[in-house]
């Protein structure tokens, strides 16, 4: 048994050890099968019971899906249902029967090549994924025509799932059943939704491995830790016995933590502050409850666009967002407009290549050129707000024309959802992300115009710095402590108190420990972050004086370089509280 490590990204932190599970790849035939012109109808008949076997499986993984981890996960087989009722796939079977005389089997591979030809064919990297559906459910067609009752192997042990990819179909069946100790996959990331589903349901997950397949077999030991986006295969007993400890720590920690969620929100001198979740489907909206999380600060609401193949409509957005509102409830829920172009391109549509994405129709930009796909949008979102804790969130402001040309189009939607006679929150709060330098610069204008702010650091640090929040080789440029953006955020956030407007934090600086302090010695109540990180920073707030942070935060502002910044952090508190800061370095991957 040979011993190897492969890092990947880890998507879902924890640390697992157990036995490798490969998930079986479908091979269709590979032979060619004909059939006599006369038994025809036979095969047909054939073919038919296979889809209907495998129409009454679908129904069945989807209604229990549906019962454990909700609509959203469940919608998937869905659409594979309706792949099973596409005329053109299967006339094309039926036809390849019956005119070309195949058998089933191999009927079925030429109708699968065919597809996944055309679908190579498709250069928008999200159109042609959903080939993998069809790949899903022809294979299960393909299973389907010799039905067995050999006992399939032994599911129920406790095992590491490896597999190439998963399909989201498959991610919600297999994760759902509670003998998943651990995931790890060749491709696939942080925000990918097999990725998000680990993380909601506490299963550590390394992704991105890009060979894991080719390394193991069925039976071997793995070590999977998504902390450090590390699998070790078939690790010796020095490697395991490390791990063992490693495991035991972090699960300690996570308790740990975990038993400050339930603690109050305040420092030590009493002020309260509000722990937020960023999250992007409303399945995490449990996990963030259990962190901490005093509502969802941010939900990023392109997620939906990449769960379909077609364009959603109102009623798919609005399923979403009043699960999203019922869950929360009554919690507060922050829904952004979506934020995409740019890299993040709408799957749906061909959108001319920018030549600087980044800069380009992005975000509120995009919408307000394409008003039709906005509208769908802001109505679900107020159809969705009945519940009374729903605000909008637009993303990307950088000129005040553009918040009023948002009220125009909210007010018109608004009108007509009275005109229908359907009911929505009459005083829904409307707010901006401020994340562009120039939007931040007029904050004090902006903030008359809404009822609230979010600061979305990680683009207003990347647009103040010129620095590209994703390109390694000037990362080490990215600060959120710099004096110039410490400057920038008092001046934001005093505007917003100045004019009485609530002002959340949104983006990744929230959940850093030293930021945080930061942050809070700015003035700032409310932090919204990844929900792993809640209990973190709810310890870290609890462990200090609001006053205390005040004090570094004023003379942090007469400081030139962003490490004499740090340094005078990391001194003022330690000197003061020696252990505040203890849990947010132990782990800082987790
Ligand atoms: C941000 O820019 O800080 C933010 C929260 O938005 P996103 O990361 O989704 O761009
Ligand atoms: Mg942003």
């Amino acid at each position: 048994m040979d011993y190897y490590r492969l890092r990947g990204t880890g998507v879902s932190p924890g640390i697992a050890i157990g036995e490798v599970r490969l998930t079986e790849k479908v091979v269709f035939s590979a032979r060619k099968e004909t059939i006599l012109a006369d038994k025809a109808s036979e095969e047909l008949e054939r073919l038919e019971a296979a889809l209907k076997r495998t129409r009454k499986q679908l129904v069945q993984i989807k209604e229990k899906i549906r019962i454990k981890l909700g609509e959203d996960h469940s919608f998937i087989f869905e659409a594979h249902l309706l792949i099973l009722k596409d005329k053109s796939l299967i006339l094309g079977l039926r036809t390849k029967i019956e005119e070309d005389l195949f058998r089933s089997e191999w009927a079925i591979t030429q109708v699968h090549n065919h597809y996944m030809t055309i679908f190579d064919s498709i250069s928008d990297d999200y159109l042609n994924q959903r080939k993998y559906d069809v790949t899903d459910v022809l294979s299960k067609v393909y299973l389907n025509l010799q039905p067995t009752d050999a006992p399939k192997r032994e599911d129920g042990t406790d095992s590491v799932l490896v597999a190439h990819d998963l399909l989201p179909s498959e991610a919600a069946s297999r994760l759902s059943r509670g003998n998943v100790l651990a995931v790890a996959l060749d491709v696939g990331g942080t925000t990918s939704h097999t990725a998000i589903l680990a993380r909601s349901l506490n299963i550590p997950a390394v992704m991105g491995l890009r060979d894991i397949t080719h390394n193991v077999k069925d039976g071997d030991t793995l070590i999977v830790d998504g902390i450090d986006g590390e699998v070790i295969i078939n690790p010796p007993l020095a490697i395991r016995r490390e791990f063992i400890g490693k495991k035991k720590k972090y699960d300690d920690y996570r308790q740990e933590l975990q038993k400050t969620a339930t603690l109050e929100a305040r420092t030590l001198d009493g002020v309260r502050f509000t722990p937020l979740a960023n999250i992007e489907l409303p399945e995490e909206v449990k996990v963030a409850q259990s962190m901490g999380a005093e509502g969802i600060g941010l939900f990023r609401s392109e997620f939906i666009y990449f769960q379909s193949a077609e364009l959603p409509g109102e009623e798919d957005h609005f399923r979403i967002y009043s699960q999203l509102a019922q869950q929360a409830a009554p919690l507060p829920v922050y829904i952004r407009t979506i934020d995409i172009g740019g890299e993040k391109a709408l799957p749906q549509m061909q959108i001319e290549k920018e030549p600087n994405p980044a800069l380009g129709l992005r975000a509120i930009r995009f919408s307000l050129r394409e008003r039709k796909i906005f509208r769908i949008q802001i109505r679900a979102i107020l159809r969705a707000s009945v519940t009374k804790n729903v605000s909008i969130l637009i993303p990307m402001i950088t000129e005040l024309e553009e918040v009023q040309e948002v009220k125009i189009l909210l007010r018109e939607a608004q009108d007509e959802l009275r005109q229908e006679g359907i009911a929505f929150d009459e005083n829904i709060p409307l707010g901006v992300m401020i994340e562009v330098p120039a939007a931040a610069a007029i904050t004090d204008k902006i903030a008359r115009e809404v009822d609230y702010l979010s600061i979305g650091t990680n683009d207003l640090i990347q647009y103040y710095l010129a620095v590209d929040r994703s390109n390694e080789l000037v990362s080490y440029l990215f600060k959120p402590l710099h004096p110039s953006v410490l400057r920038l955020l008092k001046f934001i956030i005093d505007s917003a108190r100045k004019a009485g407007k609530e002002v959340t934090v949104c983006g990744e600086m929230a959940a850093d420990p030293l930021s945080a302090i930061v942050l809070l010695g700015l003035g700032l109540k409310n932090f919204s972050m990844n929900p792993i990180f809640i209990p973190r920073i709810k310890r870290v707030l609890r462990s200090i004086e609001y006053g205390t942070a005040r004090k570094i935060v004023h003379r942090a502002l007469t400081l030139k370089t962003a490490q004499e910044i740090e340094e005078h952090i990391l001194e003022s508190v330690l000197v003061k509280h020696p252990t505040a800061l203890l849990m947010g370095g132990e782990y800082p991957s987790a």
